[in-house]
């Protein structure tokens, strides 16, 4: 039996979240990915600047990120080779009309660049006031309660000065999501509580240490696209999508020339707006949700007049907010020499400035660029937990605004997107630490004869067959892994008895590494309905999938397949595994490489359609081995209890044959 037909896929922009899904889908599928502009990156944006000593790459967009919080980014960075810098993150806040200029963490000389500041008691009262923010913020997201105060409903409930909101709550937001400080103050407290404690903002100490890549964002667009042009990927420049309409057929993709390209599903990855402009016949929940969330546009433009930067050079930082009371959106520069740590031996700082087009002198300006940032209103934030809901089966939705509106929540979207379509990315076995536990849940779904359907909740192993988990004397109690339990003969290693079954099918191994998903033998007793074994051979290649299957009777049969890059495959079914089921049908398997989540299903087809599903879906956790000891005995309960309970209901029992089978006792 074949595997699953592998999918077209469209993919529409090539911002990090379309470049992130094209990532995660060429791996096992045909992707196109669109793009309007001539170039890929979105707001991965960098712009080569001639000196004397050839181009110098400065990022005009996305500059920043840490290894703490950006988790899918850094995985991307490391899959691809991105060689990243530590760079230096400071803000100041320059405020000509209160004759005020500070840089928050540049420590004493940053807070008081001139003696001034310490005879302002409004600014000292300010400097007090910041860890009474962070408490009182903190304070907020402990409370369970569903807060939807504004963020200037909050300072006005803590009695926080204009001084400390005009001159330092307002500048914060404004720069980091590079939105009107008049606005920053209707943000949704909570929602941003949430984003600054994550990113250590919530207290002086503890930022994570930020990082540049090196070379500029472009760099790792390039391996991205080096990579998809390695995998077959057509990707399409200067061509934009004008129309995605669902047929019986699949999606038709429509460009600007008049080209329909047809797919079999569709990653949108584009803008909120831009992405309702080219649904041709969207649904009212895709409406109302996509045109709740708003952007702003900014223009930005690269230079190096530093007249916009505070006039102390002690109170010049990285990031630096610049006060214009009056004036509607955000003015803030970007040291870029700063930032990417730049060797201009001139001494030319290279500063990137968002909505002062009217201030920086034109004579400096190297390059102007137009990007758009979301809008985070009260509305935009109910909006987005509607974006669960604006998926169909065939078109899925990417894009920053689905988190904060930064790089990493770009590049979650896309990995999330293609998840939803079936694509999962598959960690490289050779980095997973095993053991591990999965907090796990089993779903049991019948639906002919009867529809009936069961879950419940337990722990599953995941183990190295060559360095199995040993709690010495309390494996009676804790688990342990035996052969007796498993395929093969009872007095060979579990290794021996799964290559000896590979060499069986012409398959060699050669000493590469087997990870095992089981219930462990603990107190005096074992049973794994399923037991699924990854097998890559020496260089780190997946060489098949074992899928063990034992009943209740003490039968037990070993299935060895070749799943697809989204870990599918059919298998005739060979043994009676349950007392409703023949030994009819075929098996639809689902057994992706275990990643921080495990995921296990079987589909049991017959002439009658799908009757029968069973999952196993868990996510890695940091438990006691105590707490997967009753995994086996649990689930041999809930088993006979289910078929106790099926039988009641008559449901009609099929006789057992005869078995001999591999692994039998
Ligand atoms: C100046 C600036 C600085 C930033 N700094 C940081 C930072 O330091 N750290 C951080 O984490 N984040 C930063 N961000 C935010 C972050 O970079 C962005 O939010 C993120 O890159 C957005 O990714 P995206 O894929 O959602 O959208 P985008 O990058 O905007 O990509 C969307 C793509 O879709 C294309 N497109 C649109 N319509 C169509 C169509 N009809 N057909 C085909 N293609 C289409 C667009 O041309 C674009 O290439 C910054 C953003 C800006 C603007």
């Amino acid at each position: 039996m074949g595997t699953p037909r592998i999918r077209r896929v469209g993919i529409i922009g090539s911002g990090v979240a379309g470049l992130t899904s094209a990532h995660v889908i060429a791996a096992s599928a045909e992707i196109t990915l669109f793009e309007a502009d001539d170039r890929l990156g979105g707001h991965a944006d960098t712009c080569l600047v001639p000196t004397p000593d050839g181009p110098l790459p400065v990022d005009t967009g996305f500059i920043v990120h840490n290894e703490r919080t950006y988790p899918t980014l850094t995985r991307l960075f490391r899959e691809l080779g991105v060689r990243t810098q530590a760079s230096d993150m400071s803000m100041s806040v320059r405020s000509d009309g209160a004759g005020l200029e500070y840089a928050g963490s540049k420590g004493l000389a940053g807070l008081f660049p001139s003696w001034r500041n310490a005879a302002r008691p409004a600014y000292l009262r300010m400097l007090l006031e910041v860890p009474r923010f962070h408490r009182l913020a903190r304070r907020l997201l402990r409370d369970e309660s569903h807060d939807d105060r504004t963020l200037a409903a909050f300072l006005d409930d803590g009695r926080f000065s204009p001084f400390f909101r005009r001159h330092f709550m307002a500048p914060l937001v404004a720069a980091v999501w590079s939105c009107d400080p008049v606005l920053a103050l209707d943000y949704p407290a909570r929602y941003l509580f949430e984003f600054l404690d994550h990113h250590g903002m919530l207290a002086i100490l503890g930022s994570p240490q930020w990082r540049t890549v090196t070379g500029g964002s472009r760099e790792y667009v390039r391996k991205v696209a080096v990579e998809l042009s390695r995998r077959g990927a057509t990707v399409l420049l200067d061509t934009k999508v004008t129309s995605v309409l669902e047929t019986g057929d699949g999606i038709e993709v429509t460009d600007g020339n008049g080209v329909v390209r047809l797919f079999d599903a569709v990653v949108v990855a584009v803008h909120p707006g831009q992405a309702l402009a080219l649904l041709a016949e969207p649904t009212p929940v895709q409406t109302e949700a996509l045109a709740a969330m708003p952007y702003s546009q900014n223009v930005a433009q690269l230079h190096t007049d530093t007249s916009l930067l505070p006039r102390r050079t002690r109170a010049r930082a990285s990031w630096n907010h610049l006060e214009r009371p009056g004036h509607a959106g955000v003015t803030v520069t970007y040291d870029l020499t700063r930032l990417m740590d730049l060797d201009c031996a001139d001494g030319t700082r290279y500063l990137v400035t968002l909505g002062a087009s009217d201030l920086v002198d034109p004579a400096t300006v190297i390059s102007t660029r137009h990007y758009e940032h979301p809008i985070y209103t009260p509305a935009s934030v109910a909006a987005q937990r509607r974006l669960p809901d604006i998926d169909t089966d065939r078109i899925v939705f990417a894009g920053a605004w689905h988190g904060w509106g930064f790089h990493e929540d770009g590049a979650r979207s896309g990995v999330a997107a293609a998840e939803r379509l079936g694509f999962i990315w598959s960690r490289p076995a050779a980095h997973l630490t095993v053991p591990r536990i999965y907090r796990s849940t089993v779903t049991h779904t019948r639906r002919s004869p009867l529809k009936h359907r069961f879950r419940n909740a337990t722990h599953l192993w995941l183990v190295d067959l060559d360095d199995l988990p040993d709690v010495g004397r309390l494996a009676a109690l804790l688990g342990s892994f035996e052969a007796r339990d498993h395929l093969g003969d009872p007095s060979g290693t579990i290794r021996e008895n799964v290559e000896a079954l590979l060499a069986g099918e012409g398959i060699r191994v050669a000493g590469g590494r087997i990870l095992m998903a089981a219930n462990a033998r603990a107190l005096g007793y074992c049973f794994n309905p399923i037991s699924v074994f990854w097998c890559f051979d020496a260089a780190g290649h997946h060489a098949a999938t074992v899928v063990e299957v034992h009943n209740t009777y003490g039968d037990r049969h070993a299935y060895v397949v070749h799943p697809d890059a989204t870990g599918r495959a059919l298998v005739g079914k060979q043994m009676y595994v349950s007392p409703f089921h023949g030994t009819d049908g075929h098996y639809e398997l689902v057994v992706p490489v275990p990643t921080d989540r495990l995921q296990i299903s079987v589909r049991l087809v017959t002439t009658d359609g799908a009757v029968f599903d069973a999952s196993l879906n868990g996510r890695v956790a940091d438990v006691h081995p105590v707490r997967a000891a009753p995994a086996a005995l649990l689930g041999t309960v809930r088993i006979r209890a289910h078929g106790l309970w099926l039988w009641t209901r008559r449901l009609p029992v099929r006789p057992r044959p005869a078995h001999h089978q591999e692994g039998v006792r």
